[in-house]
């Protein structure tokens, strides 16, 4: 039978390595939307779009063809036939994206995207993001979310990201939680009947073990 798996939370939670692993033990699919959200941000900015202007971000969301790969061992992420993997995850892609996404006409298109993406995984599908489980799918079998301390995600992303310090790393993911929090369309928040798992003390196959057991419960 076929499980959909929704897991939400800010950044630095760990919720793609989670969400990974989780989806490799259980052989499902797997669908990161944040790379989504980065595409199409990657390819407003390549195309000369102000990402800081909605009305200009609405009438170009529709021309980027997005292709996700769903494979957990695998994913991919292409924009327009081109691979996107290493730019979407560049510091002015990180800068711009809360905008981006904060414009409902991207949010429609992105979230039909998704809609397609977990009804064609015909054994089921690790989803993660802002808006999964209040939003994107909202009867997903089971929903976590996950928290951290500031500090602990800080140090989690500075861990990932090269030559950045874990002070600036911490102020510009405040400032990014904020405004995905705040915006009016589909903002980060738990489902009413989500999971919370703090990983603050967790190590990272703590996190997955913990998920799996609530998926096979
Ligand atoms: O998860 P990641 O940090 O790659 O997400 C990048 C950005 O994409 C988030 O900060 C948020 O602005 C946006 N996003 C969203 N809804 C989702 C997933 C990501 O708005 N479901």
């Amino acid at each position: 039978q076929s499980v959909i798996v929704a897991i939400d939370g800010p950044s630095g939670t760990g919720k793609s390595s989670t969400s990974k692993a989780v989806a490799a033990k259980l052989g499902l699919r797997y669908l990161d939307t944040g790379a989504q959200y980065r595409a199409i941000t990657w390819w407003m900015l390549s195309h000369g779009v102000d990402t800081d202007d909605p009305a200009a971000v609405a009438s170009a969301a529709g021309k980027p063809v997005i292709v996700s790969g769903t494979d957990p061992d695998h994913p991919t992420i292409t924009v327009d036939g081109l691979d996107a993997a290493g730019p979407i995850r560049t510091q002015e892609v990180t800068a711009k994206v809360s905008a981006v996404s904060a414009v409902p006409e991207v949010r429609t298109l992105i979230t039909d995207l998704q809609r397609s993406i977990a009804a064609a995984a015909a054994d089921g599908i690790v989803v993660e993001g802002r808006d999964i489980g209040t939003t994107v799918l909202p009867d997903a079998d089971l929903k976590v979310f996950l928290t951290a301390s500031p500090e602990a995600r800080a140090a989690r992303r500075s861990g990932e990201l090269k030559g950045s310090d874990v002070t600036a790393t911490r102020e510009a993911l405040i400032r990014r939680d904020a405004a995905d929090s705040s915006r009016k369309t589909s903002p980060l928040a738990k489902a009413g009947d989500a999971v919370e798992v703090d990983t603050t003390e967790l190590s990272l196959s703590q996190v997955i073990e913990c998920v799996v057991t609530l998926v096979e419960e």
